[in-house]
């Protein structure tokens, strides 16, 4: 089975390389290199993951697979959600994004949140196949550590030993995030379909 790569982020390519090359007789392959971004105007995340699969696939012919995450603040309603990627709006930086998040939460002592992941494979002929992953945690009052990307500084997931996402080593982090444990899920599903 080949399945093309909707992400051209190397890091996103690698850590999704890593769980689904387990799967044995898949081969990945890379995002076209002159493909546009796709318009992400899904009104879910498995829509957006879906948009950017499709796109894929209309551009290569083969399967393609593509993720799409949202964190959810308790205290903020569930936002940013979606709109995770430009919570700072258009064109905003990890930094911005960053900064936005810790004033809205500025003295604000609930600071639950949860990373959630759908990750999606398009099949050529209509079928798709859904994983999903969720991580809970809680958003720090100020940056910590330097791995990772996003909002990894102040992200630190439950049930670890109070580090940041960006204090964890890449596997540490894989272990428990939200998108490890969707890649994980699709990877069970891609097999137990393949087998
Ligand atoms: P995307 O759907 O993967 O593009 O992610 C949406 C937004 O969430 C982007 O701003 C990403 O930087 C952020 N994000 C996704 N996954 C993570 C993560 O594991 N750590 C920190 N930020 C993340």
């Amino acid at each position: 089975m080949r399945i093309a790569l909707a992400t051209g982020n190397p890091g996103k390519a690698a850590e999704i390389a890593a769980v689904l090359a387990q799967i044995e007789g898949l081969e990945l392959l890379p995002r076209p290199e002159d493909l546009p971004e796709p318009e992400e105007d899904g009104a879910s995340l498995r829509e957006n993951a879906r948009i950017k699969a499709e796109a894929v696939m209309a551009a290569t012919g083969e399967a393609a697979v593509a993720d799409d995450t949202g964190l959810e603040v308790v205290a903020l309603g569930g936002a940013p959600g979606l709109y995770t990627a430009r919570y700072a709006g258009p064109g905003a930086t990890f930094d911005d994004n960053i900064s936005r998040l810790l004033s809205e939460l500025d003295g604000v002592a609930d600071r639950r949140a949860r990373w959630r992941t759908v990750a999606l494979v398009t099949l050529p002929g209509g079928d798709e196949i859904v994983g999903e992953g969720t991580c809970d945690g809680t958003i720090t009052e100020a940056r910590r550590g330097s791995r990772g990307f996003g909002y990894d500084p102040v992200f630190v997931p439950d049930g670890g030993d109070g580090r940041t996402f960006a204090e964890l080593a890449p596997e540490e982090k894989n272990a428990v995030s939200h998108r490890g444990r969707a890649f994980r899920d699709l990877a069970a599903r891609l097999a137990s379909r393949a087998g």
